[in-house]
């Protein structure tokens, strides 16, 4: 399948996939003929080592079209990237040529090591090391498409502060997926807790650590990385495209969308001068890029709601649609610097 009929299928099915909730087998069916799976796995293994640039492309244009299913995708390739960054040559040879074609799904249970639960005493999971093997303890409490999932590369902190993270599989006794959560938006992406009860891993599973802070090693994208901003301006480019339609047969509306188009043409532009290495500028950090694409996919979906009126305001309209997915970006892999910009931004606080 060519990426533009994959896209067309994608943009098609949307709304559905929004309104019955069901996991998106079809779409991912869809990314692997279109070979989108083998994007981030090594050519050694089977995959077609895209650049970042063309990764980020790819996002973009994925998440315009169905913001669950890029989500989805994010965290699948955030998986083969963490397994592909290791040093963990058993877990590469084993599970990225299956993935790269398709026929096993991995995901991520990584956010109670950055963003999640970092308030409470104790951590979410427990990780000990015994001899060869690993022993985990806890509930990973994020975990996308955890029901479908073959893999979860997740982790544990050990009791001298240092973390590991692990190739998991849900086969193992122990794991135990909880159901999943009826979401403000996304909830096909068929998000839920996992359980860990006395899960035994042997050590051939380790993809990192024990270190501290596990997620800072290797590849694979941290808390507000580009990627998630990147998936921001998907959702702000779909907005924008239903703000000029209206502009186009109202002349009222031309200097709002004017002012848009320039708003995004210019966060994109830092993003990939960003991706690119030039980081200088204080606005082309990650988390500046990220704040600004979170101001902005928040400010244009409710502009696009306000034109489209109480036509947008009806379930299943795009403009409804475009507002509950931009509410995601606030809460998902959101590092606290992030949050706190959000949260001036939104009390109107000078100098935002
Ligand atoms: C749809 C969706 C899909 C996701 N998918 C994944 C995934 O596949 N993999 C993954 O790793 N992550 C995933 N995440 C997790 C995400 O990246 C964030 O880590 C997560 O949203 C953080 O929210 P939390 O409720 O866990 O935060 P927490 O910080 O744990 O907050 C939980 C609650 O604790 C309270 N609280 C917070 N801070 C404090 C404090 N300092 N003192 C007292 N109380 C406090 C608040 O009442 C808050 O509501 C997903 C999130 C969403 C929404």
């Amino acid at each position: 399948m060519t990426i533009e009929n994959l896209l067309k299928n994608l943009k098609e099915h949307a709304p559905d996939l929004d309104s019955e909730g069901i996991w998106p087998a079809r779409q991912l069916s869809w990314l692997a003929e279109a070979n989108v799976l083998r994007w981030v796995v090594p050519n050694a293994y089977d995959g077609l080592d895209v650049s970042a640039e063309e990764l980020t492309q790819g996002y973009e244009q994925l998440a315009q079209a169905c913001l669950a299913t890029c989500f989805v995708l994010t965290q699948r390739n955030g998986a083969c990237q963490r397994i592909s960054g290791s040093n963990n040559e058993i877990m590469k040879r084993e599970l990225l040529p299956r993935l790269a074609r398709g026929e096993i799904f991995a995901t991520v249970g990584i956010s109670h090591l950055t963003t999640s639960r970092q308030h409470l005493a104790n951590p979410a999971v427990q990780a000990e090391l015994q001899g060869d093997e690993i022993r985990l303890n806890g509930t990973v409490p994020w975990v996308t498409g955890a029901e479908y999932a073959d893999i979860i590369v997740t982790g544990g902190t050990c009791s001298d502060g240092t973390q590991v993270l692990v190739a998991l599989p849900t086969s193992a006794p122990g794991v135990k997926v909880q159901s999943h959560a009826e979401l403000m938006s996304l909830t096909a992406s068929y998000t839920a807790p996992v359980q860990l009860n006395d899960v035994v891993l042997p050590w051939d599973h380790l993809l990192a650590g024990p270190v501290e802070g596990v997620m800072k090693q290797g590849t694979g994208g941290g808390a507000g990385s580009l990627t998630t901003s990147t998936l921001a301006l998907g959702v702000c480019g779909r907005s924008l495209e239903l703000i000029q339609e209206q502009a186009d047969v109202r002349d009222d509306l031309r200097s709002v969308a004017n002012g848009f188009s320039s708003e995004l043409a210019t966060l994109r532009e830092d993003l990939y001068a960003s991706l690119a290495g030039d980081q200088d500028q204080p606005q082309r950090s990650a988390a500046a890029i990220r704040q600004r694409s979170n101001s902005l996919v928040v400010r244009i979906t409710q502009a696009a709601m306000a034109i489209s009126k109480g036509a947008g305001f009806l379930r299943g309209h795009p403009a409804e649609r475009a507002v509950r997915e931009a509410m995601f970006f606030l809460v998902w892999s959101c590092p606290q610097p992030v949050v706190q910009g959000v949260l001036e931004e939104l009390s109107c606080r000078e100098g935002f």
